[in-house]
């Protein structure tokens, strides 16, 4: 070994140093959040706090970008602290002091459910006395009976569904949910030995673990797969008898916990794959007022119409929102149905008892599970907006205010009354008559339409994995929400770059989550819509494919938004009906995209016809955004055009952005340098907000 050369030993030193920095660190943490907490306990404040929470993330997420820091890795890491410090307060409101605590679960040692109660129990800091039964009643008759205190079982997982098995427990004993947890189920697939997939001709997990990756058990030539009481049971199984053509599915805890080699990670048909636990006692827990805080709840309803909608209605009217409704068969009463809600509330809350009572007199039958600290909420959406500017809905000046810019201007033009037309007979459900408030999207965590501004940025073909991966990071450092990529290109001639399929996709998808943006990638074919769909989070169709019917109809068919480009050749009228074809089949989610058409003008790539934006917004409630790069084809123009835009009432931007613009595999004319990107995010973000979220009327 070279002198200069530093050896493995120093390094891994300096590394130990570092992660015990790192402990120290969160301790630190730890020791300002029970500050923050013993003033809160002097108020009557919530402990949870939406926006804080936001701005520590985006916070931290900035140092990251800074830095070169995977945002996925700071987002997932600091998630958890946030949540250590909600529960580390929780704990402090609750009196909570320690102790230990006897805990029953299904399965063997290292499965998921003894992994969840194990971070359950660290998070009340609490000991516990682990132990595994063999099936979910057992694990409940062990409280009931008096040898647990508690019982962590799953209730729902977000792939496979819920766990009926759990749900009729239930409703059967007299059990109360005192907590609920989560857990990120990482399936992997292990063996005694490393053999091929090929020679492996059984596989056991429990019948969940099999489900959740039935598509990577489907690409198993020889494998039968077999089901198994439990997870880690299948892993101790596999292990015991040495047999090296059986292999299990469970956590890779589970795997090194019983000697075996893991032959392939991420299995789950997901990535995002998360398991709820409910906690069961015998007797139902107080939960302090300032805790965010779910209850749950068995409801029968009567044989009237709209019963259930009544039901509902005391909840949703008394201002506690619904967070599951699942509806189970009524035992011994074929065709009825009991219903299971989760709702945001605390039987303490005097509101929420309320509203308990009111819920009693509308139904028949009620039966109150208990009111636990929440852990699995839906995580916050916002509206897109620009580095700098205040949030969605903020931007636009009061009514009466003096008209300062073009915005105010087009909202005195949009205030004017609109001249009675024909209504169009060729789309119904996009029109703006069949809905007067604009339609708003889901995009990750950001809304599409409404208020908010929505700039989806990135090269116009995915090239290769450093290409894709460096604009992901500078986009979204400069304010982009949506990271944009073409994997399947529909190029004029068939000898220019025609993308690069399905490993490009895999490259965008991996780009965007390491940068903590969703994706958008066009579609081209019946065939593909699938496929993309599980994959991308904006199925993208091309100009040239706005009336290729056939595909707008399977667009139309999956739960996935769609951005809709305008036809190069396409009047509005064509474009909305176009939008129609996919909204009729039940996908209500079309983002439309102006892009410019063909004129007899040829100065520019096409004519981008920015009118489109204000007769698109009186005529539909669908989102409308600019792609101003297509739209010009040349650079010099795609700032400007982006700005107006904006002004003119746009709910968002796509434009093309490459590190090395000239080298460009496709559309190298177009596509702005990073540094022109920059410019052009800072500039757009000192152009006043533009019109409000609500369409006339
Ligand atoms: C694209 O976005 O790269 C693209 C091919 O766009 P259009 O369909 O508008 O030409
Ligand atoms: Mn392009």
């Amino acid at each position: 070994m070279s002198e200069h050369q530093p050896d493995i030993y120093d390094l891994r030193q300096g590394l130990d140093e570092v992660d015990s920095g790192i402990v120290r660190l969160i301790a630190r943490r730890r020791d300002l959040i029970t500050a923050i907490a013993k003033v809160k306990e002097q108020g009557t404040s919530a402990i949870q706090d939406a926006d804080r929470e936001r701005g520590v993330l985006d916070g931290v997420m900035a140092v990251a970008s800074d830095l070169g820091v995977s945002a996925s890795l700071v987002r997932t890491i600091f998630r958890e602290l946030i949540s250590d410090s909600v529960a580390q307060q929780a704990r402090r409101l609750g009196g909570d002091s320690g102790g230990r605590a006897r805990v029953a679960f299904q399965g063997a040692e290292h499965a998921y459910s003894h992994a969840a109660a194990q971070k359950y129990l660290a998070g009340r800091e609490l000991d516990g006395d682990l132990t595994g039964h063999r099936t979910f009643r057992d694990a409940a008759d062990a409280v009931l009976a008096g040898d647990a205190d508690l019982a962590v079982l799953p209730i729902e997982n977000t792939t496979a569904g819920s766990i009926n098995e759990v749900y009729a427990l239930l409703r059967e004993r007299q059990l109360f949910i005192v907590g609920e947890e989560t857990w990120k189920v990482d399936h992997c697939l292990a063996a005694a030995q490393d053999v091929p997939l090929s020679s492996l001709s059984r596989i056991l997990s429990h019948p969940q673990g099999l489900e959740q990756c039935a598509q990577f058990l489907q690409s198993l030539p020889n494998a039968v797969p077999t089901t198994y009481f439990d997870t880690a049971g299948a892993m101790q199984a596999v292990a015991a008898a040495g047999d090296p053509t059986v292999a299990a599915i469970a956590s890779p805890e589970a795997a090194a916990g019983y000697g075996l080699v893991v032959l392939r990670h991420g299995i789950a048909d997901t990535e995002d794959n998360y398991t709820r636990f409910v906690v069961l006692s015998a007797s139902p827990a107080a939960v302090d007022r300032r805790i965010p805080c779910k209850t749950s709840l068995i409801l029968a309803t009567g044989h009237e119409e709209g019963d259930l909608l009544r039901c509902l209605e005391v909840l949703s009217g008394s201002g506690h929102s619904m967070t599951k409704l699942e509806s189970r068969p009524r035992p011994g009463r074929p065709w009825e149905y009991m219903f299971f809600v989760d709702f945001e509330g605390n039987t303490a809350d005097p509101r929420t008892a309320a509203a308990l009572d009111e819920l009693r007199a509308a139904a028949l039958f009620v039966k109150i599970l208990g009111s636990y600290p929440a852990k699995a909420l839906r995580a916050p959406v916002r509206h897109g907006g620009l580095p700098g500017q205040p949030p969605a809905g903020q931007a636009v000046p009061p009514a009466g205010s003096p008209a300062q810019d073009p915005a105010d201007m087009l909202e005195a033009v949009a205030a004017a009354p609109r001249p009675a037309a024909a209504r169009s007979r060729q789309y119904r459900l996009v029109d703006r008559a069949a809905r007067q408030a604009d339609t708003v999207i889901r995009v990750g965590d950001v809304l599409v339409g409404g208020g908010g501004f929505v700039v989806m940025a990135g090269p116009c073909s995915v090239e290769s994995a450093d290409q894709i991966t460096s604009c992901a990071r500078f986009v979204r450092e400069h304010g982009a929400h949506v990271l944009r990529g073409g994997v399947f290109k529909p190029r004029t001639s068939p000898y220019a770059f025609q993308g690069l399929g399905w490993q490009g996709l895999d490259l965008l998808v991996a780009a965007g989550r390491e940068a903590g943006l969703p994706v958008i990638t066009e579609v081209m074919a019946v065939d593909q819509v699938l496929r993309i769909a599980k994959a991308a989070d904006i199925l993208q169709v091309g100009t040239r494919n706005m009336q290729n019917f056939d595909l707008l109809r399977e667009l139309g068919k999956v739960d996935r938004p769609v951005l809709l480009k305008r036809g190069l050749s396409s009047t509005i009228e064509e474009w909305l009906a176009a939008a129609e074809y996919v909204v009729a089949q039940g996908n209500q989610q079309v983002i439309l995209c102006e892009r410019g058409i063909r004129t007899f003008e040829s100065a520019t790539r096409n004519t981008l016809d920015l009118s489109a934006v204000a007769v698109v917004r009186e005529r539909s409630h669908l989102p409308v955004i600019v792609d101003p790069s297509h739209g010009t084809g040349q650079r010099r123009y795609v700032a400007p055009m982006a700005w107006a835009a904006r002004a003119a009432g746009a709910h968002g931007l796509l434009i093309e952005v490459h590190p090395d613009p000239d080298q460009a595999l496709s559309d190298a004319d177009q596509s702005l340098s990073f540094d022109q990107f920059a410019a052009l995010m800072a500039r757009l973000a000192a152009v006043p907000g533009s019109v409000p979220a609500s369409g006339p009327g």
